[in-house]
């Protein structure tokens, strides 16, 4: 069941933003909804002509299938799973797979449209999509979750490409669930490894690429740290919401740094320590156990709690919609850093900004991840393997040369940095329209 169309129609999309009636909280925004908000604040800030709006704001294509799989058991499950191409002005389409009970075509939609962003303020030569499935892989095991995997390249292999729309990791799928997209890519369509990144380095993966969206969320953060004037990494203390990929990383590599991590949390539990805790052994602990909250160095907590506990720096680094109205400002922190993409309600945000509280905006904090995306994908099209120094460098290099844009129009045009960095993408992406021209 090919569900392929054009762009949506504005009874699908919300093009302006929340209604005021939305804005009173009479119905709760929807994911896209509140990342259309976002955008409009700033192509009203760049005086974009209205019209301009559905051009930048609908996805140029959504696909929507059914993957059905043979369970273990014999019996017969079908899933829903997605994929968005908001928007490919800049170059292919890029994104990851998310494999989430919670997955919905909205959600999508909104994580493709962030992508497009997101390529844009990092200066990467990439557009934006997202996909995934709406599935609970602990409820499969490893053959399944390989089948259905591959059911959904078969279903998706139209619209991929190694210079069309090239997936990656995002929540609860990594490295292994790469290598299997690449193996059945490749059944079809011969060696093609450029076909998707963040697959294991020992099959055509990037040094590096793992730890990259953690790792860039702490140079987000020291930059921050520099341009406030508030002193660097070492001593600071960070609360993570998330324990995957990119929250372990992002607490590993602040604790190599000095910083502090005085609690983290995952879907389970949570633990904290106000003199920091030992995150090597954390990690060693989760690996062995599967359980954050008995690791004997700290003392577990509920994960509810876990937003309020006082820190300097709130890292999110799970699923979108965390901070919100009810919770904004119980905040205790100086600094947001959304490792996670959409973490932060409009009307929290509005909330955080009022308190003075600095938040580093998704589309640029975990934008590491693609750029390291990037970094693999012309390794794999040179056939050559960079080192791991190499691609650390490179990766320094890109979130410091987006922090300097969006700190530059945050001071010039006093505007909040999410803004800012809506702005420099909208203006990337649509310079790249314009010049391409529409015929
Ligand atoms: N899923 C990651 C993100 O949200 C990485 C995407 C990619 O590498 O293409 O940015």
């Amino acid at each position: 069941c090919w569900g392929a169309q054009a762009a949506g129609t504005e009874a699908q999309h919300s093009l302006s933003g929340p209604s005021k009636q939305q804005q009173r909280g009479m119905a709760k925004m929807s994911h896209s909804e509140a990342t259309n908000t976002f955008i409009v604040e700033a192509l009203e800030h760049l005086e974009y002509p209205k019209r301009l709006r559905k051009l930048l704001l609908t996805p140029e294509r959504e696909v929507a299938v059914e993957l059905a799989l043979l369970r273990d058991n014999g019996e017969v499950a079908t899933f829903n799973a997605y994929r968005v191409q908001h928007d490919n002005s800049r170059g292919p389409y890029k994104g990851g797979l998310r494999f989430h009970p919670q997955v919905d075509l909205d959600d999508v939609r909104s994580l493709a449209s962030l992508m497009t962003w997101k390529t844009a303020v990092m200066d990467i030569p990439f557009g934006g999509a997202k996909g995934g499935v709406t599935v609970d892989p602990k409820d499969l095991s490893e053959r399944e979750l390989e089948i259905l995997t591959r059911k959904l390249v078969q279903a998706l292999r139209p619209i991929l490409g190694t210079y069309e729309d090239i997936p990656a990791p995002d929540m609860n799928t990594g490295a292994r669930e790469m290598a299997w997209i690449f193996d059945e890519y490749t059944k079809f369509s011969g060696f093609s490894p450029g076909i998707v990144t963040g697959k294991p380095v020992w099959l055509h993966g990037s040094l590096g690429r793992e730890a990259a969206t953690g790792r860039g969320t702490v140079f987000a953060i020291r930059e921050l740290l520099k341009a406030q004037g508030l002193g660097d990494i070492r001593n600071k203390s960070f609360v993570i919401q998330g324990f995957g990929n990119v929250g372990s990383w992002a607490a590993q590599i602040l604790y190599e740094q000095g910083g502090r991590v005085v609690a983290v949390s995952d879907a389970y539990g949570a633990v904290a320590n106000e003199h920091g805790l030992e995150i090597p052994e954390l990690r060693a602990h989760l690996a062995a156990n599967h359980n954050l909250a008995s690791f004997p160095g700290g003392v577990v907590m509920p994960p509810e709690n876990l937003l309020s506990v006082p820190c300097d720096v709130l890292i999110p680094a799970a699923i979108g919609g965390v901070i919100t109205e009810d919770n904004a400002n119980d905040l205790q922190c100086k600094i947001v850093a959304e490792a996670a993409n959409g973490p932060t309600t409009p009307d929290a945000d509005h909330i955080l900004r009022q308190r003075g509280i600095t938040v580093l905006p998704d589309i640029y904090t975990n934008g590491g991840g693609v750029s390291c995306s990037f970094f693999e994908w012309v390794q794999n099209l040179q056939n050559f393997k960079w080192t791991e120094e190499e691609v650390n460098a490179k990766l320094e290099r890109v979130m410091v040369e987006a922090f300097q844009a969006i700190w530059e129009l945050h001071t010039e045009d006093k505007i909040p940095l999410r803004t800012a960095a809506f702005v420099k993408a909208l203006q990337r992406v649509t310079r790249a329209r314009v010049h391409r021209g529409f015929d």
